[in-house]
């Protein structure tokens, strides 16, 4: 069989790109090595679109004509490689997708902070009255929303896996909000390797498209030193004055962009903590680039509602507030988490450890913190790399537990916040289970 294209990996992209393929003529194949959910093999079977599952049609998928890949799976895989042996073309949902439109592309990645600045640069524009879509790593596929209509604009969340995916996309936007230590196991082991995934983002661009970054992070500083750059570059800061861009002044959040100023105290702002602080000014200079109006720019950016499990207000009990922050899975994350505190802390921290340097966090604990809870199937890392701070330490193996012993030790006025700088799998399915388990106990105390 020639000219196929195959589609490896059958979830929510897989599946989505699955139907924009089929809907443009194409003859498409679906493998996925593990199961395929029940709802998405209904949709492929009423699509008539062939699929397997639990295993992978080797001599098949080698004829591809192209190949789309789930971002899910490592370059290493045998099968990848394979293909690429073959000088098959292996490429992400996303650089498909963007094939068939005709919209502005605003792209947004980063280690930390993409499905933030993301949600709040869809609510912006939303608000504005654009026609907008929302997609990558977030929300429904952008080629299975392709297949019903196309928008003007298209907000994406893009992650490095699905940035190793796409060669010829130009993002006539692009945000890169920070590079920090991560998903080195998919990368060699290779901090550089992951620093030039992040920066495909500006891949393809040219004078007409802009880039978006944070000026403040040493690794960015770096890397834009040594590239050729040819977009209007915008920098935010909440160090520094930005020329053209934003930076954080006294409590004040000043944008610059094409001679025009807009002020907004970060008092007014939907999303408190200095992190947020940077997603709101990537998402403000993103707005003023657009040329959407100073009034809309600055109501949506107070009545923005955060997305879930991060630091996200649960409730207050007793004078003591709760805050889940469950999506904070490294240390760098927690540490913003940690910063952003106001009131004396107690801490629930761990879960599946990456390697993780405490010693980063040290100087925050010690001001912020009063108590430590932590929450693992194995302590001993965080008990070992926290225990030498001297700070009140308990033990628990469960959410309920973690959140009883809390509400137990807190006193009025205290935090308490769930942001545990580890991933989720020794107790909970995700962490998504892991916050939805804190919220739950934390309402029925
Ligand atoms: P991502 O989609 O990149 O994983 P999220 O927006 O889901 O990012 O936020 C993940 C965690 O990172 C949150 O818990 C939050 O506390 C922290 N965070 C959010 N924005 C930033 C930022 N700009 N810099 C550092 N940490 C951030």
């Amino acid at each position: 069989m020639q000219g196929e294209l195959v589609i490896l990996g059958g979830g929510e992209s897989g599946v989505g790109a699955a139907l924009l393929a089929q809907n443009k003529g194409f003859k498409v194949f679906v493998s996925d090595r593990g199961t395929i959910q029940e709802k998405r093999q209904k949709v492929l079977l009423q699509a008539g679109i062939e699929f397997e599952q639990g295993q992978h049609d080797e001599a098949r998928i080698l004829n591809a004509n192209e190949v789309i890949k789930s971002p899910g799976i490592p370059d290493k895989a045998p099968l990848i490689v394979a293909l690429r042996e073959k000088g098959i073309s292996i490429i992400d949902e996303l650089e498909f997708a963007a094939r068939y439109t005709q919209g502005k592309l605003i792209g947004i990645t980063g280690t930390n902070g993409k499905t933030t600045t993301t949600s709040l640069i869809y609510h912006v524009l939303s608000k504005a009255g654009l026609k907008v879509g929302l997609g990558g790593n977030i929300g429904k596929s952008m080629a299975a929303q392709l297949v019903d209509g196309d928008f003007d604009y298209w907000v994406l969340e893009v992650s490095s896996f699905q940035l190793d995916g796409m060669h010829e996309t130009r993002f006539n936007i692009a945000i890169l909000l920070n590079i920090t230590e991560d998903h080195l196991d998919r990368y060699n082991y290779e901090f550089q390797n992951y620093i030039d995934s992040k920066f495909r983002i500006i891949q393809n661009q040219t004078a007409d498209d802009h880039f978006i970054f944070w000026a403040d992070d040493p690794i960015i500083q770096r890397e834009m030193e040594k590239r050729n750059i040819p977009a209007q570059k915008h920098g935010f800061s909440l160090e520094s004055p930005q020329p053209e861009g934003a930076y954080l002044k006294e409590d004040q959040i000043r944008f610059k962009i094409k001679e025009e100023e807009l002020f907004m105290s970060v008092h007014e702002l939907a999303i408190q903590g200095r992190h947020n602080a940077n997603n709101t000014m990537a998402s403000g200079i993103t707005a003023r680039v657009l040329d959407i109006r100073k009034e809309i720019i600055r109501d949506s950016l107070s009545d923005f509602q955060n997305v879930e499990h991060r630091l996200e207000y649960v409730t207050k009990i007793s004078g003591v507030e709760y805050i889940n922050d469950s999506k904070a899975t490294n240390v760098n994350s927690t540490w913003y988490a940690l910063e952003s505190m106001t009131e004396p802390t107690i801490w629930i921290v761990g879960g599946v450890d990456k390697g993780n340097d405490y010693t980063q966090l040290y100087d925050l604990v010690k001001d912020k913190v009063k108590t430590i809870i932590a929450l693992g199937k194995d302590n001993s890392k965080i008990l070992n790399g926290l225990g030498v701070l001297g700070k009140e330490m308990y033990e628990a193996t469960s959410m309920i537990e973690a959140v009883a012993i809390a509400y137990r030790i807190a006193e009025k006025g205290d935090n308490v916040l769930l942001s545990p700088a580890c991933a989720s799998f020794d107790l909970f399915e995700s962490y998504e289970d892991r916050g939805n388990q804190f919220k739950d106990a934390v309402r029925s105390l």
